[in-house]
């Protein structure tokens, strides 16, 4: 190991992409240095969802009772601003996210805010140091590290992490391709004080775009030629650009006097082709940008996180080639560049005119389908992601899969995996001699029953994917080709 990094990996960005990635480092004895760009963390009300993966993945490392205590209030919101507590696609309000035959895989209700708060504390309670108000201007790659210029003094480092969202300076600096479709339509929104609330039409799909108000937040969305001509338009939004904004869209003059929090945001669909060159890597928006329609990205970025840090940490500790990393790449490309394609469909099923109006129509019918909802519903949260590993598996349909929580003996998967150690949970005894030799890099768990009639062995992976399975007695050599493949070649 390079001795004279300054740290393992640093990242770059604190946003909850980069909180979660450093903790994750850090939960796996890493170091991980955070730098952010801000001096305060970001007050911005973005996402308000994460999706059940992610809010799993969460409650796996014990902030299951943190993330709670804002679901009511989340859920009062949501109802206040959609009128419906549903998931929708291109805003047609009727997907039901909870599948049915997994009624405990739920969404999280978190302002984007308050989830920051809840993993900066996380991280730091593991160690993490974040360096506010710092700002990367320059990177550097050697054969065995990173040189990252930060407000002007190198910091270096084994990896790097750009976590610093969708525009990114680590992405354009270490060359990545970002690759996508240019923007339909143009979104202005902030927290604003209005004279008079009721000179505005009720919120929706309107014939020159969308209005969209619920609590202090209002927004417009508009379509056509006016996007491309904004596209690089880097000028904070104003009142007076939000006001035409809302005359264009509904027709009516609003007096805004106050506008906090001002945005404004494209729905082009772009993502990096790698999401690694050597030593630098790309995770959340970094690696992928797309309208929040569905609100979806936070919860792809915080899967991306949940991916990479223990592979990471493994690498620069020294348990795992370098040649892990790749399936980082792998695995999460392929699941962003699903998000990307249906944000495209919704922007598409979202512009104006009576074409549009007339294809709504007929998906919000199709969505009365109970099969036609459910796979809205698995579009919309990703819970039918599988991974495709690379050895011959036990053929469960659940191996590459993020598996939902089942009691193990008086205990559940959830609660053994808060230290972050991949873990062998098993009926079978000679599932751990088998495993022997792993025993220092995996938690091998004897149990007496197993809460899932379908399994007597599961190996499940830090980011809780299950790598491989078995019902009956295990055929060793896949199990040792699944434990090879992650976790090293054993003593
Ligand atoms: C209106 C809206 C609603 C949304 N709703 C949802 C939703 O309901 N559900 C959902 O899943 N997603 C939603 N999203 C998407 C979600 O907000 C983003 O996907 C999420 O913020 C990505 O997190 P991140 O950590 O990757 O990036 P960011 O949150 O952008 O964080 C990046 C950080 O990097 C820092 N940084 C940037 N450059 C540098 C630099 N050079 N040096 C140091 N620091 C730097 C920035 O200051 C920032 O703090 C929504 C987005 C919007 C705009």
């Amino acid at each position: 190991m390079n001795t004279s990094t300054d740290t393992d990996v640093l990242v770059i960005g604190a946003g909850p992409v980069g909180m979660l990635l450093a903790a994750e480092l850090a939960l796996a004895g890493a170091r991980a240095l955070v730098v952010e760009r801000l001096a305060e963390p970001n007050p911005d009300r973005k996402a308000r969802t994460i999706g059940p993966l992610a809010t799993e993945a969460l409650r796996r490392r014990g902030l299951g009772p943190e993330i709670a205590k804002f679901h009511e209030q989340g859920t009062a919101d949501l109802r206040r601003d959609h009128g419906s507590e549903r998931g929708h696609f291109a805003h047609i309000h009727k997907v039901d996210l909870t599948p049915t035959d997994e009624p405990d895989r739920t969404r999280a209700l978190i302002w984007q805010p308050d989830l920051e708060r809840v993993l900066t504390k996380h991280a730091e309670a593991l160690g993490v140091t974040v360096r506010r108000g710092s700002t990367l201007t320059e990177l550097h790659t050697g054969d065995d590290s990173v040189t990252a210029l930060v407000d002007g003094s190198e910091i270096s480092a084994r990896y790097l992490v750009g976590c610093d969202g969708g525009r990114s300076t680590v992405r354009k600096l270490a060359g990545f391709e970002f690759p996508g479709t240019p923007p339909l339509s143009i979104t202005r929104a902030g927290e604003v004080e209005l004279a008079d609330w009721t000179v505005l039409p009720p919120p929706g799909r309107l014939a020159d775009g969308q209005l969209m108000y619920g609590g202090s937040l209002m927004g417009t969305t508009e379509y056509g030629p006016a996007v491309a001509a904004l596209e690089s338009k880097d000028a904070p939004l104003t009142v007076d650009e939000l006001t035409a904004s809302v005359r264009r869209v509904c027709g009516v003059d609003v007096t805004i006097t106050s506008l906090r929090n001002p945005r404004r945001f494209l729905d082009h669909a772009r993502q990096a082709s790698t999401y690694r060159r050597g030593r630098v890597l790309l995770a959340g928006d970094a690696a992928h940008v797309h309208s929040p329609n569905g609100g979806q990205g936070l919860n792809l970025g915080l899967m991306d996180a949940l991916n990479l840090g223990w592979k990471l940490a493994a690498t620069v500790l020294g348990r795992a080639p370098d040649t892990l990393l790749d399936s980082y790449t792998a695995e999460r490309h392929p699941v962003g560049e699903a998000v990307l394609n249906n944000t495209r469909a919704q922007s598409a099923l979202l512009a104006p005119g009576p074409h549009t109006d007339a294809l709504r129509d007929i998906m919000s019918d199709l969505m009365d389908l109970p099969s036609v909802n459910a796979y809205f519903g698995q579009l919309m949260t990703g819970l039918h992601t599988r991974y495709a590993l690379p050895y011959p598996d036990a053929a469960h349909p659940d191996t590459g899969r993020h598996l939902a929580d089942f009691a193990v003996d008086d205990t559940t998967l959830y609660e053994l995996a808060g230290q972050g150690h991949p873990l062998l949970v098993h009926t079978d005894p000679a599932i751990a001699r088998i495993a022997a030799p792993w025993a220092s890099a995996v938690d091998v768990i004897g149990a007496t029953t197993l809460g899932r009639d379908d399994l007597s062995a599961a190996l499940v992976r830090p980011d809780g994917v299950l790598a491989w399975a078995a019902l009956g007695p295990a055929e060793p050599e896949l199990l040792r080709g699944a434990l090879r493949c992650w976790f090293g070649p054993g003593r």
